[in-house]
């Protein structure tokens, strides 16, 4: 920031003043604008600072220690409160004829900044506004910038988990599920069918349709296995042309081989229409099966198990579940 910026920033720093005696208010303003600040507002009291800064929130609050209804201290307590809940900074400086170490002792704990002592000198009162409007200026642009971290991480840990071709969950993220609900059986039971789905002969679909046409598949393969199953089963992207959906199941009855059939056949049934192309597509799945018993199931040997059959899925023909 260039020295004519810095003063531009700083001239139009959000100043507000509370007091009670009108005369006092309307010096502090006209110091302020001879200093070259240009943002002044003034309020009468507590009530009317804390609705002022309710409709736009200031940079520098000068208060009256005393003042009717409410004291400085305990409309700091209140600013501090809007500043918490808006995750900005004020910084406050606080007007007083008191004097002695313990009542800044009392302030600085109500969150003060800094004091000014009545009568105002007018040269200390723009020294102070401007040492005050540069911590305030760098609390909140230090407040900004942990909510940028924050909201980047956010979308970094989202992108660790995703898949961005399907928007399905990756192979990390499926590892992790399948280990929440495999303690979840292991502890409370119930059944996890784990469901391992290879695209059959997807590179000869590549090399016939191209890529892009390749790509589309895999995008609408996951919408239609999304559609197929319940929104409280796991459908995610293993890599590549193979997906993996978890079911959980309270009951073991409940988990039955015509559902395996029905997520086979919501791929097969019905071709892909993609620029002007009508393309059948079929898929292998294996299919494992943990039940709460003796042994505790472990993911390495739900996955194992799921590409063995996968694997004699294909072996026997491919566009068949083998569980
Ligand atoms: P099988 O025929 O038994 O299914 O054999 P396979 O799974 O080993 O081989 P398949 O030909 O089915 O699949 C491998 C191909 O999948 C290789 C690659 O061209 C294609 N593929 C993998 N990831 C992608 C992708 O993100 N986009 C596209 N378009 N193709 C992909
Ligand atoms: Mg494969
Ligand atoms: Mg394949």
């Amino acid at each position: 920031m260039n020295k004519q910026n810095q003063l531009n920033a700083e001239h139009a720093l959000a100043i507000i003043v509370a007091d009670d005696i009108e005369l006092t208010r309307t010096m502090i303003q006209a110091s302020l604008q001879k200093a070259g600040y240009l943002d002044i507002r003034l309020a009468n009291g507590p009530d009317e600072m804390l609705k002022r800064v309710e409709e736009r929130p200031a940079d520098v609050a000068l208060i009256d220690w005393i003042m009717p209804k409410m004291n400085g201290l305990e409309l700091c307590t209140r600013l501090r409160q809007l500043d918490d809940e808006h995750n900005r900074y004020t910084s406050i400086i606080m007007l007083t004829a008191k004097e002695g170490i313990q009542h800044l002792v009392k302030a600085f704990g109500h969150g003060v900044d800094d004091f000014l002592n009545k009568p105002i000198n007018e040269l200390e009162l723009a020294a102070r506004v401007h040492a005050a409007g540069r911590i305030s200026i760098l609390q909140n642009s230090l407040l900004e910038t942990m909510r940028e971290l924050e909201a980047s991480n956010r979308i970094l840990s989202e992108m660790a988990v995703t898949d961005p071709l399907t928007s399905l969950g990756n192979r990390r993220y499926i590892t992790q599920r399948s280990e929440a609900l495999l303690a979840e059986v292991n502890s409370r039971g119930g059944t996890l069918a784990f469901l391992m789905i290879d695209i059959d002969h997807f590179k000869q679909i590549n090399d016939q349709y191209g890529h892009d046409v390749g790509d589309e598949i895999l995008k609408k393969i996951a919408r239609r296995l999304r559609k197929a199953t319940r929104p409280t089963d796991v459908v995610g992207r293993f890599g590549g042309e193979e997906f993996c959906i978890l079911m959980h199941f309270p009951d073991a009855s409940l988990c039955t081989p015509n559902l395996f059939e029905r997520i086979l056949k919501s791929v097969s049934d019905k071709p892909f229409n993609i620029d002007q192309h009508q393309v059948l597509v079929t898929v292998s799945i294996g299919v494992s099966i943990c039940n709460k018993s003796g042994e505790a199931c472990a993911m390495p040997t739900l996955l194992k198990e799921a590409d063995e059959r996968l694997y004699k899925a294909k072996e026997a023909g491919r566009n068949q579940v083998i569980f």
